[in-house]
């Protein structure tokens, strides 16, 4: 187990180097989703399609995956049993397979799969909105109970946010990658909470 516990990289993120809060940071992006609830416009009804197979295929990066962790409340106790979780899921939807887009793209293609966090049902997502990854808060249905066929991310407002807390979330990915040797800036939610965990938890 190493000994740099959760608490002490929390510390060391908002207090020591002064990354603004989780929540602050998301604060737009919840309040719009807040409002389009005002008027009746949100998931409780949905399948859930943006969090499945059908159509996800988020990415992201060391800072939300390890906001992700902290929704999770991983403890040495738990960590076996997430542990477990993700890798079922990386193995499920071989993500663990990369398919290259060819030489000169430099990328790979990007893979659907159901997100180890989703609960079908009136539940849906189970990670704290205040911990959620960007692009999850960002997309939104637009329409009463229409099962998400009217559903896009609002990129004005992504972009926005981005803008907003770009030195504050580099140096705090920095931190991150150098502090537990990343190699990657974005990867999708289960395999990043499994890297993330496998550098903290060995
Ligand atoms: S954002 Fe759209 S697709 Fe995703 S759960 Fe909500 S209504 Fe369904
Ligand atoms: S974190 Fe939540 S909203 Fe995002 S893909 Fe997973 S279940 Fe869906």
């Amino acid at each position: 187990m190493r000994t740099m516990q959760l608490t002490q990289i929390k510390e060391h993120l908002y207090n020591e180097l002064g990354t603004t809060f989780p929540a602050e940071r998301r604060r737009d992006l919840i309040l719009e989703m807040k409002k389009l609830s005002d008027v009746k416009v949100h998931c409780f009804n949905c399948t859930g399609t943006c969090c499945t197979m059908s159509a996800n295929s988020m990415q992201i990066t060391p800072l939300e995956a390890f906001e992700m962790l902290l929704s999770l409340e991983i403890t040495p106790e738990n960590v076996e049993e997430i542990r477990q979780k993700l890798k079922e899921n990386i193995q499920h939807y071989r993500l663990d397979h990369e398919i290259s887009l060819g030489k000169k793209a430099h990328s790979h293609l990007r893979k659907t799969y159901t997100c180890p966090f989703f609960v079908p049902g009136p539940k849906g997502c189970t990670i704290k909105k205040e911990l959620k990854p960007y692009g999850c808060l960002g997309f939104n249905p637009r329409l009463e109970n229409d099962n998400g066929s009217s559903c896009h991310s609002d990129q004005t407002l992504l972009e926005k946010r981005d803008n907003e807390n770009l030195a504050d979330e580099e140096a705090a990915n920095l931190y991150l990658k150098k502090e537990f040797q990343i190699y990657w800036t974005k990867l999708e939610i289960p395999k990043a909470l499994f890297h993330l965990i496998d550098k903290m938890f060995t």
